[in-house]
């Protein structure tokens, strides 16, 4: 069978695989621990259970606008006034199949061939795949200093003539690093000046530690009219641990918005009905569900990051949210990729390689599981690496012995 030249270049989403593969090998048997995980395990909130189960209840799902239902629509706007602080129309709300939808369409609505879209190193795996979709060419910008705080000189470094938009994820998949109040700022400031789309990829905003808060780009932007190209994406997936509901938006200007709808018509219509009421009853509801996943999540991360540093030589960046953490393994082995499988190969661990998020040596591991998995997961990375640590380990009722230096 011949595929296309652009179904050629695009790889696989290496987190989506490797969650099959955890789930083939538990199938068999196998004692799995999956460190590579990307959703939260809390249940979703009652208020969207309730109010997604009432609409299924009357047996009547249809079709909804290509941008979103207006209930929907206005449960956003509520959001973004109250969080953002920001008043927008619903003319500047699509509401799309997931946040990772939002972005595609929006790079189908901007780009034209070959136009570039920059982002920082580490970078979420989907940025480039989705540029080149979109006909673009992603241009990964990797902070001078080695460090996840890129800087505005580092992005300019990468800017040119075909560059249409930088996209910002902060708290970032996969550090955990949250870009600082000033970078957030100046950039917006940088983008204005230069006439470029800035896309804030917002998904982990909420989910933040240490009694930090989030900088808000709309607090630094001085065009917020019609012209705005400030584009915010947002979703219920992670701050409602709603992954499976693919629900997410964007809110832009007008133009842009009339754009993305008009190809998300053609593209998957309207996202899902009874999924669109299950956001509202999550946006319109009670709230305590995020505060109680944030903090479940703050005390995991602590505890990964202890067990972390236990390892002799990996060096771990503290992330300031979301729930990945992006440590250095160089010290052990410079190819992710291998690392990763000598870890699932040797003592069944989950992780994703580096290389996947632009930045090799390291290995991103999340601690949205049970404390358990963190505790056991962490420890027998540290077996398999640690030459100092002991040759034999227990792993699900198999004894294993060292056979390698
Ligand atoms: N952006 C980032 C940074 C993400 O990590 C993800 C999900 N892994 C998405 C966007 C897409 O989220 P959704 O489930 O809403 O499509």
């Amino acid at each position: 069978m011949s595929v296309s030249q652009l179904a050629k270049s695009i790889k696989a989403s290496p987190t989506l695989k490797l969650n099959e593969t955890a789930a083939k090998l538990r199938e068999k048997g196998e004692p799995v621990i999956h460190l590579g995980g990307g959703e939260p395990k809390s249940k979703a909130p009652l208020d969207a259970v309730l109010n997604c189960a009432t609409q299924l209840n009357t047996g009547e799902v249809r079709y909804a606008p290509a941008d979103g239902l207006p209930a929907l629509k206005k449960a956003i706007l509520r959001y973004t006034e109250e969080y953002y602080g920001q008043a927008l129309a619903p003319q500047n709300v699509i509401v799309s199949s997931g946040a990772k939808q939002s972005i595609m369409t929006l790079l189908y609505a901007i780009l034209e061939p070959k136009d570039e879209v920059v982002y920082p190193a580490p970078y979420w795996v989907s940025y480039p795949e989705i540029a080149k979709l979109a006909g673009g060419v992603g241009v990964a910008v990797l902070p001078e200093d080695g460090s996840f705080q890129p800087s505005v000189p580092d992005v300019a470094d990468k800017v040119g003539s075909y560059t249409k938009a930088v996209i910002l994820n902060s708290p970032n998949n996969p550090s955990g690093v949250m870009y600082s109040r000033d970078f957030v700022a100046e950039i917006v400031e940088f983008c204005e000046k230069r006439s470029l789309w800035l896309i804030m990829d917002d998904l982990y905003n909420r989910l933040v530690f240490d009694g930090l808060k989030a900088p808000n780009p709309y607090d630094f932007a001085k065009d917020k009219g019609p012209s705005s190209k400030l584009v915010v994406v947002q979703g219920v997936s992670k701050m409602y641990a709603m992954t499976g509901f693919r629900i997410g938006w964007a809110l832009g200007n007008r133009e842009v918005v009339e754009a993305m709808a008009n190809i998300q018509g053609h593209q998957t219509s309207g996202p899902v009905t009874v999924s669109q009421w299950a956001a509202v009853g999550a946006l319109s509801g009670v709230q305590t569900s995020i505060e109680s996943l944030r903090l479940t999540l703050e005390n995991q991360r602590n505890l990964m990051l202890e067990r972390l540093q236990a390892i002799p030589g990996v060096h771990v960046t503290k992330p300031n949210g979301t729930f990945y953490c992006f440590p250095d393994f160089t010290a052990y082995m410079k190819d992710s990729q291998k690392l990763a499988e000598l870890l699932l190969e040797r003592v069944r661990v989950v992780t994703v390689p580096g290389k996947e998020f632009g930045m090799e040596g390291h290995l991103r591991l999340s601690y949205c599981g049970t404390v358990k998995e963190i505790m056991d997961g962490v420890e027998r990375i540290k077996w398999a690496l640690d030459p100092q640590a002991p040759n034999e380990l227990y792993l699900g009722g198999r004894k294993l012995v060292r056979d390698w230096a």
